[in-house]
């Protein structure tokens, strides 16, 4: 057995050329950084949750993993492996390794296929036993049967639709899921059932998940160990027990004392953030987050990059509000500390 994380993102940029114009005469006018120097791992069994506001570049990073899209700079590595640059005839035998639950169920299930034939879709492809039997075993797994294998998506309520998106997904054995909002599209009540599938398939299959969610709570339920994004940039990570004890970073402060029946109730606890998130066009210089941070210092944070810091709990944050005197300077000599 490997050492290696099931899956290890190193350093991960994703930036997209802007563009202004029409068809040929368009004309590059600049980049967005929508992923700005991300890293983290997943072991073996795992759950890594990413959490952060729509934009903050979370669904490019699941978008990554996959290899849908192609990064500027970093490394993607499975068991090892560097699949960064992999052609797509040398992902194949991977794509059976990692899948992907999606948020919105209606769009990622073919309207025209039954259920049968959207789960034996992927066996087919892979030339995996697919007969009915096989495929009725599968739908037990997620909590289907009989009654649904004849049925058409349409035929289906939101919660059943993201269980044939589920069985699809664990048909091919993998080891990792990246779910990309699995519940947010879904009634709360049916939320819990789904996440509670999930993470029985997780103990069950000794599944590793990435699961990216703007609701923190989501998060904290289901992960081991959490990411916060923040225009591109992962802000804090560690535990999620600890850090949602504890958490280091303004902005991960802001999220959790969101969380209905934690602070919320108690409205003097709530922290509220001004304003939208900025343009990742054209992001705040120093700190990205200083636009919106109760509790900004200044030139500091306004000018210079906050460097990583170890968290009591295990984790990091890059908050200059964790900086001592002498990693102050060091930011300011332009090392950034990670
Ligand atoms: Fe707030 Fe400054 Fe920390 Fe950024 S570095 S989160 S602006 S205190």
């Amino acid at each position: 057995m490997s050492d290696e994380p099931l899956l290890k993102v190193e350093n991960l940029h994703v930036h997209f050329a802007t563009r202004r114009g029409l068809l040929a005469s368009r004309r590059r006018m600049g980049q967005v950084k929508a992923v700005d120097g991300v890293s983290f791992e997943v072991a073996s069994g795992e759950a890594f949750g990413i959490v952060g506001e729509s934009g903050s570049g979370k669904s490019t990073i699941a978008a990554s993993v996959m290899r849908l899209l192609r990064p500027t700079a970093g490394r993607i590595l499975i068991d090892g492996l560097d699949i960064t640059h992999l052609s797509e005839a040398a992902l194949r035998p991977l794509r059976r390794e990692v899948q992907m639950v999606f948020q919105d169920t209606k769009s990622s299930l073919n309207p025209y296929l039954t259920v049968e034939q959207i789960v034996r879709e992927p066996l087919i492809t892979y030339g995996l036993p697919s007969d009915r039997v096989r495929i009725l075993e599968i739908l037990a797994r997620v909590g289907l049967g009989e009654a649904h294998i004849d049925r058409y998506s349409n035929q289906l309520s939101g919660g059943q639709r993201q269980r044939i998106g589920i069985a699809r997904a664990i048909a091919l054995s993998p080891r990792l899921i990246v779910a990309d909002e699995p519940v947010s599209a879904l009634d709360v009540s049916i939320q819990a059932q789904i996440l509670n599938l999930l993470r029985s398939l997780r103990k069950e299959l000794g599944l590793g998940f990435v699961l990216i969610s703007h609701d923190i709570s989501v998060v904290s339920y289901f992960c081991q160990r959490v990411g916060v994004m923040y225009l591109g940039r992962l802000v804090e990570q560690g535990p999620t027990a600890s850090v949602m004890r504890q958490p280091s970073h303004p902005y991960t402060k802001a999220l959790i004392s969101a969380v209905p029946g934690r602070f919320g109730a108690r409205a003097e606890r709530r922290i509220l953030l001004r304003g939208e998130a900025p343009d990742p066009i054209s992001p705040p210089r120093g700190c990205a987050f200083h636009t919106r941070c109760p509790v900004k210092m200044g030139s500091i944070c306004e000018t210079f990059p906050p460097p990583y810091h170890r968290t009591a709990g295990g984790g990091w944050a890059a908050c200059h509000l964790l900086s001592s005197q002498s990693q102050i300077a060091e930011s300011q000599a332009g090392k950034v500390m990670i």
